[in-house]
C-alpha cells in the first residue's frame, strides 16, 4: 500500500503520518513510499483505538468543564463582609452550618470559639473556601434585615421611630500623627471645659469624658490614635460621630496624618482639622492648608469645605473656637438617637479592678441604659448593678453618647464589643444558658496533671499573630526548631489583639502567650500580671524563634534514672527527731550503699522518701552492707519510718 494512500485513509498528510508513526512504535523509515498491507492494517487499527481514547478523554473534559461552570455559578454567590465578624454571624451570613465554618477555620489554622471575632481577611478566606465571592462592606451596608438577632437589633437603632429621635451629643475622636499634640489637646479641653467640676468626684480615666460648650455636651474619646478608633467600630455601629485630625503647624502633614485622612474619608466620618502648635517657631498654617489642598481636602477659607482651626494646645489658644466648630459640624450632621428605647452601645475600655472586679466603659449609641438591665456584651451576659459617670459619680441611667462605667459583670469584656440590652425574657433565658455552657466548657480545659505533664516536656504557647500568613510561617518554623527532646505545643492560635480570654486560657493551660505584630491593651496586661501569665511580644520572627529555642533547651533537664540497690526491713527505731531518724534493720535483698536514697513502703504502700546520710554495720561507719547483714541507717527528712516498714534503697543516676 502506498504511504500517501494510507495517510489519506487516516485523514492526514503524508508528512504528519510519517512523523506520528515512530511515536506509535512503527518503524517504516522517514522516506518510505510503500508499506506492507498487514502493517498498514495494524496502523489503521492503532489509529482507530487512539481516536476512540481521545474522544473518551474529550467527553470527560466536557463533563469537568460543565462541573467547573457549575462551581463558577456557586462562586458567583456574593457576600459582603465587615472589618471583623463573629464566627456565628459569619455562618448565618453564608447560610452554612456553624460546624462547617469552624471546620474551615481550623483547616486554615484558626482556632476560635463560635462567639469570637475574626478579622476580614480570615473571614474572606473562609467564605471563598465555601464558594463565595467576597467584598468588603462599607459601613452603611453592614446591617441588613436578614442578618441575625444582634444585627437586627442594631438595625433597629438606625431605623428608630422618628418621633422619638432626639439630638444627641457628638462623640469625638482625636486622630493624627504621633507627637502632633492629640493628648495635649485632650488635656487642654478637659482642663478648660469639664462639666460639673463642683461634683468633686475624683476624675478617673475611663476612656472618655464629656465637656459642656454653650449648654451643649460633647463626648471625647480619651484614647487618641486611629488604632483605637478602628477597634471601636463595632458590628457596623460607628462609635465616633466626628474626628478632630490634629496636624502640627511646624511639621505639616506626615504619613500617619495622610493615612488618618484617608481613613476618615473612607469611613465617611465628618472631620475638623486642628492646626496645632501655632505658638511654635516654624509654625506655618498656610503650608498645612496647602498640603491639605494637594490631597483635595480644601480648607474653607481657600474655597473648600474643610474646617481648619489654628490652635495651641499648650497655650490653650483656639480651643474655644475648635469646640464651637465641633458643635457646628454636629448640627450639620443632625446627630440623633432615641433615648426611649433599650440601650445599644460599644465597650471602649475594659479591665479587672482588684476591688470592683470586671469594669467596663460603654459609650451609649442609642437608648438609655439603666441599673438592673440585662446586657449582652460579646459572649458575656450580665446585669448592670452599678453605673458611674466619667467623674466617678454613681448614676442610675446613661443616655445617648454618654460614657458610663459599668460594674457587676462576671467576666471582663473586650474593647470594641457591642453592648445590647436584652428585653425579651425568653431570649435572656436562652442566652444565660448559652453563657453557662461557655463557662463550664471553656475553650481549653486541661486537667492539672496534664498541664503539669505538658510543662515537663512541652513549652505550651498561645500564638497570636496579625495575619494568617505570619501565623502559618511561625508555626512551621517553630515545628522545625532543632531540639529533639522538647517540643513547642501550640494549644491555641488566633489572629489579632491579645484578649482577656487568651489570658484565662493561658492560665488554665499554664501556657505562655506569644504575640507577633499584635498588641496588648493595658487592661489585658494588668490581668496577665495579676494571673502571672507571661506575654511575649515580637516584631521579628527570628527573635521569636531564638527565644523559643532557648526556652526548649532550658526545659531539657537530663532525665534521672532510679537504680534500686537493695532492700532493708526496719526492725527498730532507735531515734526520731523532726528531721531524721536512726533505724536498725536487716538487708533482705541486694546491698546498701551509704549516701543514697530510701523509698519507704508499708504494706506495699508508698509512704515517702528520705535520704540515707549515714550507714553503720556493728556500730562502725561503713560504705556498704550486703544481703543478710544487719545495719544502722541514719536518715535525713521527715521521720516517717516505722518498725516493719520495707526500705528500698536506691540511687539516682543521669
Ligand atoms: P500625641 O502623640 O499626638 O498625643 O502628642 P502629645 O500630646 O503627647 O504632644 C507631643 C509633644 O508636643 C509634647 O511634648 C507636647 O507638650 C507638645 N505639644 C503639644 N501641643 C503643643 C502646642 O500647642 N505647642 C507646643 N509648643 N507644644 C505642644
Amino acid at each position: 500500500m502506498n504511504v500517501t494512500a494510507l495517510a489519506r485513509t487516516l485523514k492526514m498528510t503524508t508528512a504528519e503520518l510519517l512523523k506520528k508513526l515512530p511515536q506509535l512504535g512503527f518503524d517504516i523509515g522517514s522516506r518510505a513510499i510503500k508499506i506492507d498491507e498487514r502493517v498498514a492494517e495494524k496502523i489503521i487499527k492503532t489509529f482507530e483505538e487512539l481516536r476512540k481514547k481521545e474522544q473518551a478523554l474529550a467527553s470527560q473534559r466536557n463533563v469537568k468543564e460543565i462541573k467547573l461552570d457549575k462551581e463558577k455559578v456557586i462562586a458567583e454567590k456574593k457576600v459582603k463582609l465587615p472589618e471583623t465578624i463573629i464566627v456565628r454571624e459569619l455562618s448565618e451570613k453564608l447560610n452554612v452550618p456553624l460546624v462547617k465554618v469552624m471546620a474551615h477555620l481550623m483547616k486554615n489554622g484558626v482556632i476560635v470559639s463560635l462567639n469570637e471575632k475574626i478579622d476580614y481577611e480570615t473571614a474572606a478566606i473562609i467564605s471563598e473556601d465555601l464558594g463565595y465571592q467576597v467584598e468588603k462592606a462599607s459601613p452603611d451596608e453592614l446591617i441588613s434585615p436578614d442578618e441575625g438577632e444582634g444585627k437586627k437589633r442594631l438595625k433597629e437603632s438606625l431605623i428608630q421611630e422618628k418621633a422619638d429621635l432626639q439630638v444627641k451629643p457628638p462623640v469625638v475622636v482625636m486622630m493624627g500623627h504621633v507627637d502632633h499634640g492629640k493628648t495635649k489637646l485632650l488635656d487642654a479641653i478637659r482642663k478648660t471645659n469639664v462639666m460639673g467640676q463642683e461634683s468633686g468626684g475624683i476624675t478617673q480615666h475611663i476612656g472618655a469624658y464629656q465637656v459642656m460648650v454653650k449648654d451643649r455636651l460633647i463626648t471625647f474619646l480619651d484614647t487618641p490614635g486611629h488604632e483605637a478608633f478602628k477597634n471601636m467600630r463595632s458590628r457596623g455601629s460607628k462609635i465616633a460621630d466626628l474626628a478632630i485630625v490634629v496636624v502640627a503647624a511646624d511639621e505639616g502633614l506626615k504619613p500617619q496624618t495622610i493615612e488618618v485622612l484617608e481613613l476618615v474619608q473612607k469611613e465617611k466620618l465628618p472631620f475638623i482639622i486642628a492646626i496645632n502648635k501655632i505658638d511654635k517657631e516654624g509654625a506655618d498654617i498656610e503650608r498645612v492648608k496647602k498640603e491639605l489642598s494637594e490631597l483635595n481636602i480644601v480648607p474653607e477659607d481657600w474655597g473648600g469645605k474643610t474646617i481648619c482651626v489654628p490652635i495651641s494646645a499648650k497655650a490653650g489658644q483656639g480651643i474655644k473656637e475648635l469646640l464651637e466648630m465641633v458643635n457646628l459640624v454636629a448640627d450639620m450632621t443632625e446627630l440623633k438617637a432615641n433615648p426611649k428605647r433599650s440601650a445599644l452601645g460599644t465597650i471602649i475600655e475594659s479591665h479587672i479592678d482588684k476591688g470592683e472586679g470586671p469594669v467596663a466603659t460603654v459609650i451609649i449609641s442609642t437608648g438609655t441604659l439603666k441599673i438592673g438591665d440585662y446586657v449582652e456584651i460579646g459572649r458575656i451576659i450580665g446585669k448592670i448593678r452599678t453605673m458611674r459617670d466619667w467623674q466617678g459619680k454613681v448614676i442610675s441611667q446613661a443616655t445617648p453618647s454618654m460614657p458610663a462605667k459599668i460594674l457587676g459583670l462576671k467576666c471582663a469584656t473586650t474593647v470594641g464589643d457591642a453592648l445590647a440590652v436584652i428585653t425579651d425574657k425568653k431570649m435572656l433565658k436562652q442566652k444565660i444558658k448559652e453563657c453557662r455552657f461557655i463557662k463550664v466548657k471553656p475553650l481549653i480545659k486541661i486537667k492539672k496533671e496534664e498541664a503539669d505533664e505538658q510543662q515537663k516536656n512541652f513549652y505550651p504557647i498561645i500564638l497570636k499573630t496579625d495575619v494568617l500568613g505570619s501565623q502559618e510561617a511561625i508555626m512551621e518554623a517553630l515545628d522545625k526548631i532543632p531540639v529533639n527532646e522538647a517540643r513547642i505545643k501550640i494549644i491555641k492560635k488566633g489572629l489579632g489583639t491579645i484578649t482577656e480570654i487568651d489570658i484565662l486560657d493561658a492560665l488554665s493551660a499554664k501556657a505562655t502567650i506569644v504575640g507577633f505584630h499584635v498588641k496588648v491593651t493595658p487592661s489585658v496586661e494588668k490581668l496577665a500580671k495579676e494571673k502571672n501569665v507571661e506575654i511575649k511580644l515580637y516584631d521579628v520572627i527570628y527573635k521569636l524563634l531564638e527565644e523559643s529555642e532557648d526556652k526548649l533547651k532550658e526545659l531539657i533537664k537530663p532525665d534521672l534514672v532510679r537504680v534500686e540497690l537493695g532492700r532493708v526491713k526496719a526492725l527498730k527505731i532507735f531515734r526520731s527527731t523532726k528531721d531524721g531518724q536512726i533505724v536498725g534493720g536487716k538487708v533482705e535483698a541486694g546491698k546498701i550503699i551509704n549516701q543514697t536514697k530510701i523509698k519507704v513502703l508499708r504494706n506495699d504502700q508508698l509512704i515517702g522518701f528520705v535520704d540515707l546520710v549515714q550507714l553503720q554495720s556493728g556500730r562502725q561507719d561503713t560504705s556498704e552492707v550486703i544481703i543478710g547483714q544487719e545495719c544502722g541507717l541514719k536518715t535525713s527528712g521527715k521521720p516517717i519510718i516505722q518498725t516493719g516498714d520495707v526500705l528500698e534503697i536506691y540511687q539516682e543516676q543521669i
